[in-house]
């Protein structure tokens, strides 16, 4: 069931679905393809929560890791700028 709120990028009230798309980040000149949880509203749109952003970064890092065997200080959400994308604050 989708939700009724508001979209950052319509500045709207619009239909709001989740969806988990597969996306590829690069993280220092390595491409990383994780899962991500990503909204999408009635009008395309593609948003993230706070939340969602901040569960994408640690996917990213948790494979980054994984792939490299190298240990990378952990990215924030608010250092995540690898590819920009409307973020919804919480609350
Ligand atoms: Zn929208």
């Amino acid at each position: 069931m989708p939700n009724e709120t508001i979209c950052p990028l319509c500045e709207a009230e619009r239909q709001i679905y989740t969806i988990r798309k597969r996306e590829t980040h690069k993280i220092r000149g390595t491409d990383i393809t994780v899962y991500a949880t990503v909204k999408v509203c009635s009008e395309g749109h593609e948003f993230d929560t706070y939340d969602d952003g901040q569960a994408t970064c640690v996917a990213l890092y948790i494979m980054y890791e994984h792939l490299t065997g190298k240990n990378i200080k952990r990215f924030t959400y608010d250092q995540y700028v690898i590819q920009p994308r409307a973020i919804k604050e919480a609350g």
